[in-house]
């Protein structure tokens, strides 16, 4: 049973943890078996620390003009081709809302983290590539294990709704970005 979410009126300390890395790619897993897209993120020691679960706060999406194109092959057997953010359009590089999954990664014999971003925006293209600023503001749930794909679905859909919730009061409204 998925545990009532339990978010506090103004965010608490460690957040706002704030940060900023660069997209790299995943399996493809989140677009093509779930619909819902998310941007995978190296994990680094602040983010390993964090407990396994769904964040949410807000981001910020930039042009990373130092790195080059490359066509990365995914384990999917897709090549994905990086355009380093440069096709953003300038509503896209607004600060825009997210959730963040930190879980136990399967390709790593779930020994390692790993850290992906739904932002709740219809992209014209996608974003490999570009840098991301993110501000952490709070923790939804633990991760859950699913029976279904259906129900997992649900249940990222209700996260999406309590960040965007949350993310509406003033006291959350503050990105810092
Ligand atoms: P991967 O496994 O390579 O991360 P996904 O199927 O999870 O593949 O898709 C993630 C990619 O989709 C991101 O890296 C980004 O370029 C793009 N994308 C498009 N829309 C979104 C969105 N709303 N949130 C996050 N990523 C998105
Ligand atoms: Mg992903």
């Amino acid at each position: 049973m998925r545990p009532a979410s339990n978010i506090p009126e103004t965010p608490q300390p460690p957040y706002p943890l704030i940060q900023k890395s660069h997209i790299v790619c995943g399996f493809g897993r989140g677009s093509s078996e779930l619909g819902i897209p998310t941007a995978n993120i190296p994990i680094n020691d602040s983010l390993n620390q964090l407990d396994t679960g769904i964040y949410f706060g807000w981001c910020k999406l930039e042009v990373n003009k130092e790195e080059c194109s490359k066509k990365v092959e995914r384990g999917d057997g897709n090549v994905v081709e990086f355009n380093n953010g440069s096709e953003l359009s300038a509503s896209e590089k607004d600060v825009l809302p997210m959730v963040m999954s930190i879980g136990w990664n399967p390709f790593y014999d779930n020994k390692e983290k790993a850290a992906e971003v739904h932002i709740m925006h219809k992209f014209q293209q996608n974003f490999y590539g570009s840098l991301i600023s993110y501000s952490i503001l709070g923790y939804i749930r633990p991760e859950l294990n699913y029976t279904t794909k259906e129900a997992l679905i649900e249940d990222i859909n209700l996260d999406i709704k309590i960040a965007l919730d949350t993310l509406k009061k003033e006291s959350y409204a503050n990105s810092d970005l």
